[in-house]
């Protein structure tokens, strides 16, 4: 079994990130800038925000960190966006999710000018991702799309079963696989029978939010099973996946952690360069 190892993908692609921003920074005399939006002090998001601040400068972007009190009024969200949008130094915005109750998420997300959307959260980069336009990707499922073409180049006609239906994780992962011309089943909580239609899974993707759902006895024999859950539990941090499990009958499997979060932070520097670029044509 193949033991996905996220954490030296994602060093990978930082690296690659890094070379390429010298020469952009060579060509246009400037480099890509992403600022994140950073709302109230709930622990996981400080800590994902720093975690994306260090990985920026690490490879020579320009890294600004705005925060606000969870009491901030959505109007002064709202002006600072369009401030940012019109900011030609700011090639992605980010607002760290969740929201406080009273700021309406849908109205913040289609605040951010397409062009600077490195979370692909706009309506206009949904319709493009599903369009089969170019457009930014959401960081996690193109960080799982980029380990499963590692170990498997060629997924034109493999069956792709994804558990889980949410517009950060689910449908985008539909789409990317879409266009690889996977057969593509997508599950949820409504699925009459899920465990048959994993069995299917040439490659299966869970991003449910449920410990160790996914069980050995749903997985055929030689898959690649990539894990996006992140579950506290009694026992430490799990996946969707029951791993010990899965690692028996699994081609290739992403452990949890060290597997997919690695990598979500460095498509987020890969979307902020590809706006950065698509910005200069
Ligand atoms: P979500 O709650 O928005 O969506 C969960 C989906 O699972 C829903 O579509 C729901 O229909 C489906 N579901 C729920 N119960 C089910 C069941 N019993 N059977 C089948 N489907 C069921 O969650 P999300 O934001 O997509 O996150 C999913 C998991 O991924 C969470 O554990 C989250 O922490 C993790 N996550 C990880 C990363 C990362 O970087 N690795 C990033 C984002 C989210």
């Amino acid at each position: 079994m193949i033991l996905i190892d996220g954490k030296k993908a994602a060093a990978e692609l930082r690296e690659e990130l890094r070379k390429e921003v010298i020469e952009l920074k060579d060509k246009h005399n400037r480099v890509p800038g992403l600022t994140v939006i950073l709302i109230g002090d709930l622990t996981p998001s400080q800590i994902y925000v720093r975690n994306k601040e260090k990985s920026a400068k690490e490879v020579g972007l320009n890294s600004e960190v705005v925060k606000y009190p969870d009491t901030v009024e959505e109007r002064v969200i709202l002006d600072k966006i369009d401030e940012l949008n019109k900011e030609d130094s700011v090639s992605g915005i980010l607002v760290q999710l969740p929201l406080p109750k009273h700021i309406d998420k849908k109205k913040i997300i289609e605040a951010i000018d397409p062009a600077k959307d490195v979370d692909g959260f706009h309506p206009m980069n949904v319709g493009n991702l599903s369009s089969g336009y170019e457009s930014s990707v959401p960081c996690t499922p193109l960080g799982c799309y980029l380990l499963i073409k590692q170990i498997e180049p060629k997924l034109s006609g493999k069956k792709a079963v994804i558990v889980g239906r949410s517009n950060l994780n689910g449908k985008p992962m539909t789409q990317l696989l879409l266009k690889e011309n996977c057969t593509v089943t997508i599950t949820h909580s409504k699925t009459k029978d899920l465990k048959a239609e994993c069995l299917e899974a040439d490659i299966l993707v869970a991003a449910v939010g449920i410990p160790e759902l996914v069980k050995g006895d749903w997985v055929k024999k030689d898959a690649i099973v990539i894990d996006v859950g992140i579950n506290k539990t009694d026992k430490g941090i799990v996946g969707d996946v029951a791993f010990d499990e899965v690692s028996k009958k699994a081609k290739a499997l992403t452990p949890v952690p060290g597997g997919v979060g690695p990598m979500t932070i460095a498509c987020l520097l890969k979307n902020t360069v590809e706006c950065f670029k698509r910005s200069q044509l």
